[in-house]
Parts: structure tokens; C-alpha cells; sequence
């Protein structure tokens, strides 16, 4: 796509965009500055107008009916979570049965390692990324030890290659080769926080069943951000949160997934409560868990109503945009965003700013992680003081979110003038 700095361009764009109206259906924070551009969907989405009444709808539900509200609410509490179930499957590419949402991701996680990372005396390794999210690292260090294996010999992390910043396929597909006969699970985030690389999950799925293992991800950064199409891939499980590219509120309740294939295997181990018990005994309580077929097969407890509300309201967006609308915007508001960066570098090569996201779009989701080795932390603070809100990780890369579904075109100018202002020592 042609790209040109100019607000008459960013403003051409955003008034030929389909989805341009969505942009009005959420709250901007307004910190104290003249202009405010929004990049941290990838860390905390914004709020949806529509939520507030959502989560009101139920106060006044549990204020009017109490306990009744479970059966008598305009939408029972007790089987409330369902009607999350399509908008969230459609999201991630799944069939309804094999997606439900519940507790949060690491959570999640955890719960889902007790079925899927089943390591035996032979088989007990875990590939992953380098650079993961330190939840997934913390996570994977201590089910290792709970199944007696040392982290650093059961985590094999996959590295880039010297000097390269984002890990290659090839180099993935080769360890899942090498160590296909100690193999337990392939474990990866859909999209790696730090460098915002897309991962071809289909392809990993396939390299770890041919080596007899497991394919799990964590979809954090990729759920409402690419297009994801987890049946198909044959995925065999993945859990991710809400609360990011999903703006259903800080800590929000999460969403698992487990393939059709598994649904049904009621031998599996698994930690059971009363919401994941065959609904028709529910109320029995007499001892013998037995689970339900499907994701919901995992439920432990009932469900959180007040955030779920909130969810169901922010789903109801995504259902409306859809997946393929969001994406095409996507690539385009992401690549103006890269177009902007590579402009400021070049005009300013003592920042030595580099761009460490995949340049090819169909390897990244709506994110641009940059380098600015050259002025470091510095940078990052003075941009949040001009307005820019985005995110820094050590040592010195900025992460930022042009977030389709909110963003605009004229969101990356003003952040394109405001960071030149900067990098040319004037101030904001
Ligand atoms: C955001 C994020 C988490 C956070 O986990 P919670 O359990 O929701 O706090 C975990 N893993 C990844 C990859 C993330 O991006």
C-alpha cells in the first residue's frame, strides 16, 4: 500500500474506513494532555460505551430477584457463560463445543497442563519461545519441577539466530525434529508479546503430532488481534485473556479452547468442580465427577456474572466489526505506523531506532515494537508526557498497538508528529 505523512492522507483513510465508526463506541482515557494516541490495546484494551449497562443490567437483576437471579434475570446467571461461547469461538476459529470461557489465563493454563502435559520418564520436554511473557515462563519452570524435572532441561526455548531479533520457523520446526523422541508439548504464545511475531500455529501443530507430541498456545496477544482458525489447525488446546486485544476490563475473565477431538475423553486427568459436572446431575451433589463433554468439560466454578456482562458487551463488537473486516484494517493501520517509525529513523539516525516486529504482515498482528537504542528510556517517558501511550520493555523497546477496531490513521500521524518533535530535542 502507498503511504504519505500527511494528515490530509491519514484523514483520506480513516473517512474511506468501514469500521471508522467503531471508534466512537469507546471511552479515551483523557490524561491531561492536548492530544492522547491510544497504542496499549496489546496491554489493556479500551473501554467499550456499551459495557457500563451491561454490568448494570445485572445489578439491578441481583437487586431485584437475589439468589432467583441465577433462573429469573433477564439472562440467567446459571447458564449466563453460553451466551458467550459463539461471539468468543468465532473469534478464535473454533466450534462452539470446544470453547468456553472461565478464571483467567495463567489459571487457565495450569488447569490445562494437568490434561494436555502428561510428561513420562522419556517424553517430558517443552519447546518454546525465547522471550515469552514471564507468566508462560513461570508457569512452565514450576510444572516442570511438579512433575520432578528441572526447568532448564525440560524448557527448550528456541532462540533467534545471532544478530536476529525474531525466532525463524525453520529453526522451531528443527528442535521440534531434534527432540522429537523426548518431546511432551509444543508450547508457544499465538503472537509473541515482546516482537509481536505471528506464529504459523498450523504448521507447528503439525511438526509436533509428527514427533507424537502436544500443541498448546497461549493466544494473550493474538485472540481479537489475527485471524485464528483453531479447529482447522488442529490445535489441541490454547487458552487466552479479555482484557487485552478483547477489552473486556482489567482482569477479566478468560477463554479456553480444546479441540473437538479431546472433548469426549472423559479419561483424561483433569481437576474437577461443579460447573464443569454433566449439567444434568449438577444439583444431585452426590460424589462422582463427571464431566461434560466439550471445553465446558473444564469449568470448575460458577460463573463471575459482572465480568462476564462486561465481556458479552465487548464480544458483541467484535461480532458486529467481524475477524476479516478488523484484519484488513489491520495490516493497513500497521503499516502506516511502520512507515511512519522507518521515516523517523531515517531522519534521525542517532536515535538508531529500529523496527524488531516482522516486516512481512502476515507475520505480525497490529503491532510495532521498536528499538531506540539511541535515546533509550528517556524517549519512552518524554512520549507518554506528549501523550502517547504505549509500553517500554527492557532494555530500550517501545510496543505499540494500532489498535483497528479504535485506532485511526490520524492516530499514527499525530504520533508520527509529536515523536518527531521529540527526536528533533524540541520538546512536545
Ligand atoms: C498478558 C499475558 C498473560 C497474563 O496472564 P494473566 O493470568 O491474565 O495475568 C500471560 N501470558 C501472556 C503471553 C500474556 O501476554
Amino acid at each position: 500500500m502507498h503511504y504519505e505523512p500527511t494528515l490530509e492522507f491519514a484523514r483520506a483513510q480513516d473517512a474511506a474506513d468501514p469500521l471508522r465508526k467503531f471508534r466512537e463506541r469507546f471511552h479515551f482515557p483523557s490524561l491531561g494532555t492536548d492530544e492522547l494516541v491510544y497504542f496499549t490495546g496489546h496491554s489493556l484494551g479500551l473501554q467499550p460505551k456499551s459495557l457500563r449497562a451491561a454490568v448494570e443490567l445485572e445489578l439491578d437483576e441481583w437487586a431485584k430477584y437475589g439468589v432467583e437471579g441465577h433462573f429469573h434475570s433477564t439472562n440467567p446467571w446459571y447458564s449466563y457463560h453460553e451466551r458467550l461461547t459463539p461471539p468468543m469461538a468465532a473469534i478464535v476459529g473454533a466450534q462452539e463445543s470446544e470453547v468456553v470461557c472461565m478464571n483467567s489465563l495463567t489459571t487457565n493454563i495450569h488447569l490445562l497442563f494437568v490434561s494436555f502435559y502428561r510428561p513420562t520418564k522419556e517424553r517430558y520436554k517443552i519447546i518454546a519461545e525465547a522471550k515469552m511473557f514471564p507468566s508462560d515462563r513461570y508457569l512452565l519452570e514450576t510444572q516442570a519441577r511438579f512433575h520432578g524435572f528441572e526447568p532448564d532441561d525440560a524448557i527448550v526455548e528456541v532462540q533467534p539466530r545471532e544478530g536476529e531479533r525474531v525466532v525463524l520457523e525453520e529453526d522451531i520446526l528443527a528442535a521440534i525434529e531434534s527432540h522429537a523422541d523426548e518431546l511432551a508439548l509444543v508450547f508457544f504464545g499465538g503472537v509473541n508479546y515482546f516482537t509481536g511475531q505471528l506464529f504459523d500455529m498450523q504448521r507447528l501443530t503439525r511438526a509436533a503430532h509428527d514427533a507424537g507430541a502436544v500443541a498448546g498456545f497461549d493466544l494473550a496477544h493474538a485472540a481479537g488481534n489475527v485471524p485464528l482458525a483453531l479447529h482447522d489447525w488442529n490445535v489441541d488446546f490454547a487458552a487466552w485473556c479479555s482484557y487485552k486485544y478483547l477489552n473486556a476490563g482489567p482482569g477479566n475473565v478468560g477463554a479456553i479452547f480444546v479441540h473437538e477431538r479431546h472433548g469426549k475423553r472423559f479419561e483424561l486427568p483433569r481437576f474437577g468442580g461443579w460447573w464443569g459436572h454433566d449439567k444434568a446431575t449438577r444439583f444431585q451433589m452426590e460424589s462422582g465427577f463427571r464431566p461434560m463433554e466439550g471445553a465446558e468439560g473444564w469449568q470448575l466454578s460458577n460463573a463471575p456474572i459482572l465480568g462476564m456482562a462486561a465481556t458479552k458487551a465487548s464480544l458483541d463488537l467484535f461480532a458486529e466489526a467481524g475477524m476479516p473486516g478488523l484484519r484488513e484494517k489491520s495490516e493497513k493501520l500497521t503499516g502506516y505506523l511502520e512507515y511512519t517509525v522507518d521515516a523517523l529513523a531515517d531522519e534521525f539516525p542517532d536515535a538508531r531506532i529500529s523496527i524488531i516486529t516482522p516486516r512481512d504482515p502476515a507475520r505480525r498482528g497490529c503491532q510495532i515494537s521498536m528499538d531506540v537504542a539511541g535515546r533509550e528510556r528517556r524517549l519512552f517517558d518524554d512520549m507518554v508526557a506528549a501523550g502517547v501511550i504505549a509500553d517500554f520493555r527492557e532494555p530500550c523497546i517501545i510496543r505499540m498497538a494500532p489498535v483497528p477496531l479504535y485506532n485511526s490513521f490520524e492516530d499514527v500521524h499525530v504520533f508520527g508528529r509529536l515523536l518527531r518533535t521529540l527526536l528533533a530535542g524540541g520538546g512536545a
